[in-house]
């Protein structure tokens, strides 16, 4: 990417200024010409774990499936707009389905639709909306080329956390949803995302810069922070940023 558009979208998501950690040349000689992006990336992936959790696998719900298999995305967008599965549906201005590409490499799910998703019906508007566009700009992605989920298809009121219930009877959509895409990588955003698709109580600082594996296929999922936590804590974003190159890094060898 060229260097200047690199730094125009590093500005966009408020870091000023990026210092690769490519080691110097033992011998002193001219280091061999690389992508320094693809190495803070490799950096990231080869983080110590905190908890030993590297490559775990994660089973998708068993019956996940059952209530959704036959549903193209017609009919499962149909089931969404009109579910009434659980409380959600009495204090929803109207369901947020998810957006974007339906055949994209990459999926993004995020945590259950705030004030102005449930207005506009739409995930991730709003200045949230507008740092993950950023963030996705910065690893040469638009908006247009992922699709975006989340956990709940409907707004817990006053932005509460989803309550386990609720994540429950809405859960079998979002596996649909991942069938469908057949994604090359998956980013979680944010803690109940991470927790609620790794099925763990462990916290996103611990969660993110490692590749974990999800489903029969496999897919690999990769967890960061949730943008609205990034703007109330810019010191964060570069650690977020360290976890897109990780996800551009592999979905690069997964093209391979
Ligand atoms: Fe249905 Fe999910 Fe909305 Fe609950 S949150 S009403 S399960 S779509």
């Amino acid at each position: 990417m060229d260097e200047t558009l690199r730094r125009q979208y590093l500005a966009a998501m408020g870091i000023q200024g990026w210092v690769s950690r490519r080691p110097e040349d033992p011998k002193g000689g001219t280091p061999p010409p690389a992508d320094p992006l693809l190495e803070e990336a490799r950096d990231a992936e080869t983080q110590p774990i905190a908890d030993g959790q590297s490559g775990d696998e994660v089973k998708l719900p068993v019956g996940s499936q059952e209530k959704t298999a036959a549903l193209d995305w017609h009919a499962l967008r149909r089931r969404v707009l009109s579910c009434t599965a659980c409380d959600l549906c009495e204090t929803r201005t109207q369901a947020v389905f998810g957006v974007g590409y339906e055949d994209a490499d990459l999926l993004i799910v995020g945590e259950a639709p705030g004030a102005d998703e449930d207005r506009q019906g739409e995930p991730f508007v709003g200045r949230a909306g507008q740092l993950l566009n950023a963030m996705l700009k910065a690893i040469g992605l638009r908006r247009e080329q992922v699709y975006i989920a989340n956990i709940l298809k409907c707004r817990p009121p006053g932005n509460r956390d989803p309550r386990p219930e609720e994540a429950l009877r809405c859960e079998p959509f979002l596996m649909r949803q991942i069938e469908l895409i057949s994604p090359r990588v998956m980013l979680s955003v944010g803690r109940i995302s991470a927790q609620h698709l790794l099925k763990t109580d462990t916290p996103v600082g611990r969660l993110r810069g490692r590749i974990h594996q999800i489903g029969d296929s496999r897919i690999p999922l990769v967890v960061t922070y949730h943008p609205a936590y990034l703007l109330r804590s810019p010191e964060q974003k570069a650690k977020a940023w360290q976890d897109l190159l990780l996800v551009r890094a592999t979905l690069r060898e997964r093209e391979a």
